[in-house]
């Protein structure tokens, strides 16, 4: 029987052509000085460069890399979530392919888990070569998703972490669609610690977060963890209609006992504007949260693939 790699490195991959060569030469550096059997999987989430080929070099020269293949492109939450699906190792360890997260660190991370923790997240504890509005919207976002959801998602953590066997099959038991990956794995709990690290540059090439994703991430992180938005809606709606009440009140006071003129087309506009927004809003909150139980419904996979290369004994494993 093949004993297996103890650690399995997850890579999802979209268009990294000038970044790979790298990111593999520093990952097996690293991996290789822990002296125990590790394997590094490639999740190419559909890339349209030669990311593909270059990953396909790889595995030919190196039988601990293996390269998953998507159908198109599922985003990166997709990707990870297959990664840790073809992980066969004894711990986990998600990492982009850009760079942004030092290989440097995962030693520190399987020492934590040695010492006891089944999560080992990543906290930025400075971001460079990033956009003031990325690093502020990331640190407003993050501390407002801890706030809605009410239970302990780290702020200032990506997808930067290591996760034990336990726990990743905790994470492959979950069948949400709209994968929200770093609350997911808070949501399933066991024994969680940081370990600190600085946030490089990217090595090469563009971020591959538009602001459309980054939005995408931020409302499936809030909808899939949280109720209060709706509760804001219910709210919202409650307090206008107190106010309408108390309005119609002086009205009718107003027509009854004085002689004052019905004056304020403008202000009767403005109110109905801004309510008929504010039911729009709402409308549309209410939205999203059925656009995902759509999702759900359908129970179409998160991803699907196309081919799977090198891997050494892969096959067995998935029998
Ligand atoms: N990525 C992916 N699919 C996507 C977008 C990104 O697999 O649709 C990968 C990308 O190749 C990288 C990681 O996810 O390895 C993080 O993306 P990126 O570095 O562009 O995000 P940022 O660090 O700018 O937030
Ligand atoms: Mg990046």
């Amino acid at each position: 029987m093949n004993k297996g790699p103890v650690i399995s490195v997850v890579v999802p991959v979209f268009n990294e052509e000038p970044v790979i060569m790298e990111s593999y030469r520093r990952l097996t550096a690293v991996m290789a000085g822990l002296g125990e059997p590790y394997e590094i999987i490639f999740v190419n989430d559909g890339s349209w460069d030669a990311s593909a080929e270059i990953i396909g070099g790889l595995t030919e020269r190196d039988a601990g890399v293996a390269l998953i293949n998507f159908s198109r492109n599922f985003g990166h939450q997709s990707a990870i979530t297959a990664g840790m699906d073809y992980a066969r190792g004894r711990a986990v360890v998600v990492i982009d392919a850009d760079l942004q997260d030092p290989p440097e660190v995962i030693p520190a991370m399987i020492n934590a888990w040695r010492a006891g923790s089944d999560v080992v997240y990543g906290k930025r504890i400075s971001r460079q070569g990033e956009t003031f509005f990325k690093r502020f919207s990331a640190a407003v976002f993050y501390r407002l998703l801890k706030k809605m959801t009410g239970f302990d998602i780290p702020v200032d953590a990506g997808d930067f972490r290591l996760i034990d066997r336990k726990v990743c099959n905790a994470m492959k038991s979950l069948g949400e669609k709209n994968r929200y990956i770093r609350g997911l794995i808070s949501w399933v709990g066991f024994k969680q610690s940081a370990v600190e690290y600085a946030r490089d540059k990217r090595f090469a090439g563009e971020t591959k977060y538009p602001l459309k994703k980054m939005m995408q991430l931020a409302m499936d992180g809030i909808a899939a963890f949280s109720y209060k938005p709706l509760r804001f809606a219910t709210t919202l709606g409650f307090i206008i209609s107190l106010l309408s009440f108390a309005y119609i009140v002086v009205v009718i006071y107003q027509r009854l006992f004085t002689d004052t003129t019905i004056t304020g087309w403008s202000s009767l506009i403005g109110v109905v504007l801004l309510t008929q927004g504010i039911v729009l809003m709402t409308l549309g909150l209410i939205g999203e949260y059925i656009g995902r139980i759509f999702d759900e419904t359908k129970n179409r996979p998160v991803y699907i693939v196309s081919e799977i290369i090198g891997g050494g004994a892969r096959d067995s494993h998935m029998e």
